[in-house]
């Protein structure tokens, strides 16, 4: 029989782990890119391609017995495309949930899932007016193709509302309650075509600038209660979506002990960078587990986890020999050039206990600065 084929739309440093996992399922892969060396051609092939470009969408259609995604703003079209052929997943309905924060934030109210109190806004009268329902501080996002921060403002008094409107491009958007979170915290989870779920334990994420810059796993001091409406959320979202794969989930926890409360803030309807740890912290990956999923394969439980945490190499790679000095770390570079903000590599730290991986993080933070 002649080995199963994944085709996955994007050839970034997740597709490029996607098909590292793959590979050790005996599944080849092949990825869509319009960079011809994208991370994921260090690992597989690649069609150069625009994400719309209908012969494009059709040779991997031919060439894969499923279809995935590593990103969320792969063309909804696009996914139509290739479903007349050919199985995609997670379906087109996650994604179109995903590219507009407006349909996510409503979804999360249809589920009773507890989100930030939020207005839609489509001109600056409905943001002034939003303003003075929700006060100040509160937050203002483009509905569609906003990440690490971008595409949104913050306004802190009624003075700023009309440069906030400018910043984000007087595109149609939606106004967030400034959330007093004590910490940010996501959930990763895995659907299979039968509907059986598995989770992974908490993340604990650190932003800086509005991107990731750590994640600690499985998060600690988090109350069980508060897990479980993690999980109760994933697994919600999961099925109303009839979705097949990895996504993640991402919260604010607010109030402490028994009190904490998670907030939803948005979806990723894919593999996500807060579970990156898991390749090396779990028995089986958030990568593993989406190529199980999509692939019509049982899923692995991911528990017990190791004590880990996942440190992001943004801008500059560290100098050569620097990480000579950490043990059980693993660096997972991207092949990307050096760019300001870039996320170019992650390592992964794992420990038998907490002290351990805390003092190794902060090695490994001096380190890599
Ligand atoms: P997002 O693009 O929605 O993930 O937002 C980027 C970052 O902005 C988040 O990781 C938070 O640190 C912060 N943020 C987003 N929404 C809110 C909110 N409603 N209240 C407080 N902080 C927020």
């Amino acid at each position: 029989m002649s080995q199963p084929t994944l085709g996955i739309i994007g050839g970034g440093q997740l597709g490029m782990m996607l098909a590292q996992a793959a590979r050790t399922l005996n599944i080849n892969t092949i990825a869509l890119d319009p960079n011809p060396s994208c991370p994921a051609s260090h690992v597989c092939d690649i069609i150069t391609a625009n994400y719309d470009d209908p012969q494009a969408l059709d040779e991997l259609a031919a060439k894969s017995d499923t279809v995935t995604y590593e990103f969320e703003n792969v063309p909804v079209d696009s996914a139509h495309h290739v479903m007349r052929t050919t199985p995609v997943r997670p379906g087109p309905l996650a994604l179109e949930t995903a590219q507009d924060r407006l349909n996510e934030r409503t979804m999360f109210a249809h589920l009773d899932i507890p989100a930030p109190p939020m207005r839609p806004i489509d001109s600056l009268d409905s943001l002034r007016i939003a303003v003075q329902d929700l006060g100040t501080p509160c937050l203002l996002k483009a509905r569609r193709l906003g990440y690490d921060g971008k595409g949104q403002a913050l306004i802190d008094n009624p003075a700023s509302i009309d440069l906030a409107w400018q910043t984000i491009g007087e595109v149609p958007a939606i106004l967030d309650a400034f959330v007093p979170f004590s910490r940010e915290l996501s959930i990763i989870a895995t659907r299979a075509t039968d509907g059986s779920v598995v989770t992974y334990p908490l993340n604990h994420n650190i932003h800086r600038a509005g991107i990731l810059r750590v994640t600690k796993a499985p998060a600690r001091d988090v109350p069980d209660p508060v897990y479980n409406q993690a999980k109760t959320a994933a697994t919600k979202i999961l099925n109303h979506l009839d979705y097949v794969g990895t996504i993640a989930v991402e919260f604010f926890q607010v109030g402490a002990g028994a009190n904490a409360q998670l907030i939803a803030n948005e979806i990723a309807p894919r593999v996500h960078n807060t579970g990156h740890w898991t390749i090396e912290g779990t028995p089986c990956s958030q990568f593993e587990n989406h190529v199980r999923a999509v692939m019509n394969l049982p899923l692995v439980d991911p528990t017990p986890a190791k004590p880990s945490a996942m440190i992001n190499i943004i801008g500059h790679h560290p100098r050569p020999g620097a990480l000579e000095s950490l043990t059980n770390a693993h660096l997972h570079d991207y092949h990307k050039a050096e760019r300001p903000n870039r996320k170019l590599a992650h390592i992964t730290l794992t420990a038998d206990t907490q002290p351990d991986l805390d003092a190794r993080l902060e090695h490994c933070n001096r380190i890599v600065g």
